[in-house]
């Protein structure tokens, strides 16, 4: 039920209870910069709201210099990392750790509001990650059997068991270690006790995109 997910989202012992400067443009109100400090991070937190956005977009990014952004060269990654519950096709991957529930919108009214929005002459499309994203249309969530799934329910549970993996919680990354121009480890904060991971092969940083923290390196030894 993604309305009472700002339960989730306004739960500090589980976010980082960010927020922003006094916003000028907002009568100078501070706004809630909300990010998960959980395992899956803002995935554990956030609306569910399965939307890939805008081919287009993508494509806009590609033609300012970033190739790689291209719809087409971002689709067999979206088809690679979702299982969608009404199966694969062209666009849309049927076996991947991600799970995308189509929400079952069996109020009257959910049908109402979509009949609403073709009356009013905007288009309806059957699935908005699929060959048409513009249009009304009824939703989807990342859940798996009506459940929240998130990043780590998807990609990590599934591997806690192999032996090269250590997942440390309770532990806050405070840099990342250089021996000149190279990540050598990192330097965590764990129970009161600040100490040195070093890695044998490399470091790699998914602290969230728009964190203000430093980072949540995954250290790489094997
Ligand atoms: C309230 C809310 C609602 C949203 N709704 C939607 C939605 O409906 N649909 C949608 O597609 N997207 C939504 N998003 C966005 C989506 O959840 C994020 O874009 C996505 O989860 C970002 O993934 P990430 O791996 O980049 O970062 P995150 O998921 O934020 O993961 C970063 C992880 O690094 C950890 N970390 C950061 N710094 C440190 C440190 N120094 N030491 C140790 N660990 C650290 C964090 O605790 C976190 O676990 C929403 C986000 C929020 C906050």
């Amino acid at each position: 039920m993604p309305a009472s997910a700002s339960i989730a989202a306004r739960d500090t012992s589980i976010t980082w209870g960010f927020q922003t400067e006094p916003e000028p443009y907002l009568d100078d109100r501070s706004i809630d910069e909300i990010r998960g400090r959980v395992l899956g991070g803002s995935s554990s937190v956030n609306g569910m709201v399965a939307n890939r956005g805008n081919p287009r977009d993508y494509d806009g990014w590609a033609d300012q210099g970033l190739p790689d952004w291209s719809f087409a060269h971002c689709l067999p990654y979206f088809r690679k990392m979702e299982t969608f519950d009404r199966g694969e096709d062209p666009w849309r991957g049927g076996n991947g750790p991600q799970h995308i529930e189509t929400c079952p919108a069996d109020n009257p009214l959910d049908q109402a509001f979509v009949a609403a929005g073709q009356e009013a002459g905007y288009p309806y499309t059957e699935d908005q990650n699929g060959r048409q994203h513009e249009g009304f249309h009824i939703a989807q969530r990342f859940t798996h059997n009506g459940k929240r799934w998130s990043t780590a329910d998807g990609y990590l549970k599934p591997v806690l068991s192999r032996a090269n993996l250590t997942l440390q919680t309770q532990t806050q990354v405070h840099r990342v270690v250089f021996d000149g121009k190279r990540a050598v480890g990192v330097e965590i904060g764990h129970q009161g006790a600040v100490e040195t991971i070093e890695a044998e092969r490399e470091v790699i940083l998914c602290g969230g995109g728009d964190q203000l923290a430093t980072g949540a390196p995954a250290v790489w030894r094997g």
